[in-house]
Parts: structure tokens; sequence; C-alpha cells
């Protein structure tokens, strides 16, 4: 067969033409501030990719399959109207083509022609991550945990073992624990929720008895209780926002470390005849669902792909997902508005409408698919080929970690949820009438029901070598340490709890 010229990034790709969207904005939006100053370092990842592909010569036959796949993929209709979004999608286009269509970066092929999993240079990466930053990093002070906990999922997707770093986790978590109950962001902080579940998620991470005995469950219980709104939702921080996030965080902290359902006796919302951290929940989470089908922040707000998976997630820590979901959610609209986030022909999921495609989502769109198959007995509603091509040939950086989109810097936020999201596309989970682990038959015991059906068995465009571990579909850590955790604190005797009990 003849070669066919290559596109490069300066060439307009006849696929090159299709719907909208700005900037983006997701949590690591400082980092990458950081990053792009003039102070930022080298090491954590390198320069632009753009002049990596300037003189590309003639399409291999892996390169022309991918461009007939890509062709065959391209969404038929294109609206001739130009906005500042079409714009920046056609933009956004040109960019990422040439990755989706060839080699840019000269990686190794996996058997489907696609680049492989480079897990060497994305364990290096994520170790770099977890080691000592320069002066400009200080403003992710606040972030400490999060840094911690991407990096240490990442590297057990990527099947490195994480023991070496436990004391480390230890150390460093009973600094940022409040005197007062759950974790600031960093040395002296007042305690947040997202910093709380970003410490207990690597808390049991790390594991072991030193590891969980270190987290105050019962100052953690008045924590949570003073986050707990009477409207059923939860605030971040005290005086803070409530919002979906606060939600996922609580639930995910409370049935983790089996801490009881009914709130303190200090808790503010008790004054409004409120008694457990899940009354008036399931109702809060059903106003958060938008006219679209998505689910959103707050009531009111628009709907966004990271609050699509804190609302299922959340729902899912409440009772079995067929019950919960169904019972507080537009199931149909919900499946309609996260398919709609898988971008075509890139693949890969953006997070809001009219928004750019984006690694990170990769989890936040596409980790919520198990959970929704669950609840709706349905499975394959999404497109996991599509998506394992976007990650490892758009958002895999050449330098190790991986990225938003070409052109980005990597960093452990981004490099975490996109082997998440392959995950994903790898895995078989499952919601199981029994518990497999001998865990629960108490309190928000529904996470531990979920099991692995081994490599899921549709088309496929991973090879053996880019396989990565499974990730609990509600947690995003490992299932060992998901039941360990639970297992050790349903062992642990209860601690008093100041209410007379009628139980
Ligand atoms: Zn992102």
């Amino acid at each position: 067969m003849a070669a066919s010229p290559r596109r490069t990034s300066r060439s307009p790709s006849p696929l090159s033409s299709s719907p909208p969207t700005t900037a983006e904005q997701p949590p690591s939006a400082r980092l990458e501030e950081i990053l792009n100053s003039e102070n930022c370092i080298e090491e954590l990842s390198s320069a632009s990719e753009d002049d990596l592909y300037e003189d590309m010569g003639t399409a291999t036959l892996e390169e022309q399959a991918n461009i007939t796949y890509l062709e065959k993929v391209r969404i038929p209709i294109h609206d001739s109207l130009t906005t500042e979004t079409s714009e920046a999608q056609n933009e956004t286009l040109e960019i990422i083509l040439p990755y989706l269509e060839g080699n840019p970066n000269d990686l190794p092929l996996n058997i489907f022609g696609i680049p492989e999993l480079q897990r060497k240079k994305h364990i290096a990466f994520l170790q770099q991550a977890l080691g000592d930053y320069p002066g400009a990093f200080a403003l992710l002070d606040a972030s400490r945990p999060w840094l911690v906990y991407w990096s240490l999922q990442g590297l057990s997707a990527m099947g490195y073992d994480i023991s070496e770093y436990q004391d480390r986790v230890i150390h460093t978590f009973s600094l940022v624990q409040h005197p007062s109950g759950g974790y600031g962001g960093g040395f002296g902080q007042l305690p947040h929720l997202a910093a709380t579940y970003a410490a207990v998620l690597s808390i049991i991470m790390a594991g072991g008895t030193a590891a969980y005995e270190s987290i105050d469950r019962e100052k953690m219980w008045h924590f949570l209780g003073e986050m707990k709104q009477p409207s059923g939702g939860f605030t971040m921080a005290a005086q803070g926002e409530e919002d979906i996030r606060g939600a996922y965080c609580a639930l995910t902290v409370l049935s983790l470390l089996h801490i009881p359902l009914e709130l303190p006796p200090s808790a503010p919302a008790r004054a409004h005849g409120l008694t457990t951290f899940t009354d008036n929940l399931g109702p809060w989470i059903s106003a958060c669902q938008s006219f679209d089908g998505g689910m959103s922040a707050a009531p009111g707000n628009e709907a966004h792909g990271a609050y699509a998976f804190c609302a299922l997630g959340c729902l899912s820590i409440m009772g079995p997902p067929k019950q919960t979901l169904n019972a507080h959610l537009d199931m149909s609209a919900l499946i309609h508005w996260l398919s709609a986030r898988q971008c075509s022909p890139e693949g890969g999921y953006n997070g809001r409408t009219n928004k750019l495609v984006d690694g990170c989502y990769s989890h936040w769109v596409g980790g919520c698919w198990p959970i929704v198959e669950a609840a709706a007995s349905t499975p394959n509603l999404w497109n996991r080929a599509a998506l394992t091509r976007y990650i490892l040939s758009a958002a895999q950086f050449k330098k190790g970690g991986l990225i938003d989109k070409p052109g980005k810097r990597a960093d452990a936020y981004h490099t975490c949820y996109n082997l998440a999201g392959l995950s994903a596309t790898q895995h078989t989970y499952t919601y199981e009438e029994t518990m497999l682990e001998e865990l629960g038959g108490s309190e928000l015991d529904a996470p531990y029901y979920w099991k692995v059906h081994g490599l899921h068995g549709g088309e496929r465009v991973w090879g053996d070598g880019d396989v990565v571990d499974e990730v609990h579909p509600i947690f995003v850590v490992p299932f060992r340490a998901v039941h360990d955790c639970r297992r050790y604190f349903e062992d642990m005797k209860s601690f008093d709890r100041g209410i007379a009990r009628t139980d």
C-alpha cells in the first residue's frame, strides 16, 4: 500500500471542524500558572511539544489505519457559525489530531499501533512529584494532601509498591491533622473536606495499624458534624461553600473509617431536626441535577463532569446504585449528558457542554460509567476504546507523566486521573448481591459490594503492557486499601458518642 502524506500540526486536517469551547479551569490551574512562570522547574515536566512534529514524512500503515478510524468517527454535522468557542475547538483539534493520527512523540507502539503506556517514565515522574519542591511551589502548600494522593494513586495504578512511602505519609498527615478534627491543606491550616478526603485516601493507601491509628476518628466525627447543613448537603469548611464535593468527601470518610451515621450532639444541623449525616441528602443531590441532565456543584449551577462523579459516588455510598441513583436522578437525562461529554473524533471527555477535551475527565466522566452501568443494569454504555486512544496517544507526556492535552505540561493531578480513566476502560466492575469480603452489614456499607470481573472483553486497543491495576469505582484507590481499612475500623471498639442509643 502506498504511503500517504503525514499531517502535521501546521497543516489543517480535514477532521478539524467541530463544535466549541474555551480554556479549562481545573483544580490544577494554580500549578499550571506556576509551571508557566519564569521560575518553573524543568524537572517536573519539560518544554512545549510543538517542535516535536515538524517534518513527519509519510504515514505508516498504523497511521493510515488511525486516520481511517478518525475519519469514520468524525461528527458529520458541522455548524458553520464561527464563535469564540468554535475557534478554540478547531484550534484544539489542530493540536490533538497529529497525535491521534500519527506518533509525533515517537513512542513505541503496541500491537494495535497505539503508543504503549510509558510506565517507567510515569513512575519516575510521580516519584519526583513526591519529592521536594522549589520555592515557587509554596502557592500549592494548601494542596499538599492532594499531591500525595494523586501521586500514590498513580503509582499504585501502575503496579508500583508504595510501601516505601508509608512512614512519610503517616508523619506528613499527623502534622496536618487539625486539633479539632479533620485535615488542613498544609501545616497549621484549618480543616477542609477536600484536604480531609485526600489525606484519608493517602493514609489508607499507605495502610497498616500505625497509619489507621494516626486518624482521630472521634474528632473527625465532630468535624464532619460541623459541615452537615440543614439542607442535607455539606460545606467544604466552616463558613465555606456548600457543594456536592462536600457530600462525596464526607460520605467517603464516614464509610471508610466506619464513623457513626448519627450526627454528633453538637452538630448545628440537629437544631433543624436532622439526626443523621444522610438526612435530606438524597433530595439535595436530586436538586443538583441540572435541566440538561448533568450534575452541578449545588442546586441551580452549571453541570460539570467532576461534580457528576461526586454525585454518583455519594449516592453509591448511601446505598446500592441501582436503588439510590434511580430514586434520586433522572437516569435517561444523566446518561444523555454523560454520553455527550465524549468528544469525537478526539475520544476523550470534556467536563462541560461547549468545552474542550481534557485528560482528567477520563476519570471524572469515564469513572461515572461503571456506576451508571450498575444502576441501569446495562453494560457498554460508553466507548472505552476511543477513550483509550486519547489517553495513550494524546495524553502521555513524552518525558513522563500524563496531561490534559498535547501542548500542556504533565502534573500529578492529570497523571492520576488519566490512569484512573484508563483503568476504567480496561476492567469490568459489577455491584454484587452479596458482599465478598465479609465486611459491613452496617452503616454505609454499599461500596463494599463491588467486584472486579477481570479485563474488559470488548474492542481493545491496549496491549498487555498497557494494563493498569483495578481502581475501586467509588473511592478511586486500590480495592485492597478499601477493604483493609474498613475491616480494621469495623473490628475496632467504637468511641463514646455521648448520645443515648436505642439500638
Ligand atoms: Zn484537566
